[in-house]
């Protein structure tokens, strides 16, 4: 089965969209703003915060920038307006980085005094390693002007220790993830387990540290270590959450993590842009493959 599975996430680049959308649906919300106010809403009900995301990246125009721009202002309007219990994440070169840094300083610092008036987070995803330091100078920038700025570094990258300890504060709200890119072994660790280990010395730094941790795996391996230390050192629920992708399957674990009393966030894509999302979670884990082609079975 995991053969035929890599196959089809393979091939899914050249097939046609429409045959490519039962896979994709699992992992992102719709294609417009209402589609996914709705399944926030949803998520809320059942006890779950939300960060949404525009999907999307690398725009070829500072008009495409700058229409990003928009509708991620409409997205907060719309957030403040639902009193959701969601915050918003971003990728700077949706915004226009990879043409231009004074655009994407333009329109980030744009969003961060949108953010503020309406109080809504914003998290800037971290892309490859190109970007790891403009991301990292402008999330400084942007949180000057509004506190409820988040960043994000990756366990795989060597630099992320030194980079954590440069931004450690009471205002850090820093997500931690492994990291998705391909990068080359100078800068990323490559080993699975060496990534693990660096992924728990980065959390346990910011929980012994001031700021608060965003505990972004599917790894239930990595959950439960973490959950030992926050146990058995007594770390305040309020200096952390968990985060995850929206579909991808967790068994009980989120509902356990509630439970708890800890804070569950769940990161909800949507947009036009969902088929090269949708190929690139695929071609992470073809076994979902396997799980989607269940699920239309049994409808
Ligand atoms: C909330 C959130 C935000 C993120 N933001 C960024 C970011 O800004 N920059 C960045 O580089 N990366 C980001 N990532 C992606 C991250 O870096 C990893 O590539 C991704 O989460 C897979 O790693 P993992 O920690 O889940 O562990 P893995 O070891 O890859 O996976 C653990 C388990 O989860 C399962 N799993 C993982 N992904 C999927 C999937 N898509 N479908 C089904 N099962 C799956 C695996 O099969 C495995 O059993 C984010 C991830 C999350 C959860």
């Amino acid at each position: 089965m995991s053969l035929i599975n890599k196959s089809i996430a393979t091939i899914m680049p050249y097939l046609p969209k429409w045959f490519a959308k039962p896979f994709a649906k699992p992992y992102v919300a719709g294609e417009d703003i209402q589609s996914v106010i709705e399944i926030v809403k949803k998520l809320n009900n059942n006890g779950f915060s939300t960060t949404i995301d525009i999907l999307g990246e690398h725009v070829h125009s500072e008009t495409e920038a700058n229409n990003v721009l928009n509708q991620y202002t409409k997205l907060i309007q719309s957030i403040s307006k639902n009193n959701l219990d969601s915050t918003i994440s971003i990728k700077l070169t949706h915004l226009g980085l990879s043409l231009n840094e004074e655009l994407a300083k333009k329109n980030i610092l744009e969003l961060a005094h949108y953010g503020n008036k309406d109080n809504i987070g914003i998290t800037i995803d971290m892309e490859n390693s190109i970007y790891t330091s403009i991301t990292l100078d402008l999330f400084k920038e942007a949180l000057a002007i509004h506190d409820g700025f988040g960043a994000v570094i990756q366990a795989y990258l060597y630099r992320s220790i030194e980079d954590l300890k440069k931004l450690d504060s009471p205002k850090l709200n820093l997500r931690i993830c492994k990291g998705i890119y391909k990068e080359s072994p100078d800068l990323a660790l490559n080993d699975r387990l060496k990534i693990n280990e660096n992924y728990i010395l980065l959390v346990e730094t910011i929980l012994k540290g001031k700021g608060y941790a965003c505990i972004a795996t599917h790894d239930l391996e990595l959950i439960n270590q973490i959950e030992k230390f926050i146990e058995k050192n007594e770390i305040s629920p309020h200096r952390f959450e968990f985060q995850v992708l929206f579909g991808v399957p967790m068994g009980n674990k989120l509902d356990e993590l509630k439970e708890k009393g800890y804070k569950v966030r769940i990161y909800v894509p949507f947009g036009e842009a969902w088929f090269e999302y949708s190929i690139r979670r695929l071609k992470e884990n073809p076994k979902i493959i396997s799980y989607i082609i269940g699920n239309i079975f049994k409808k």
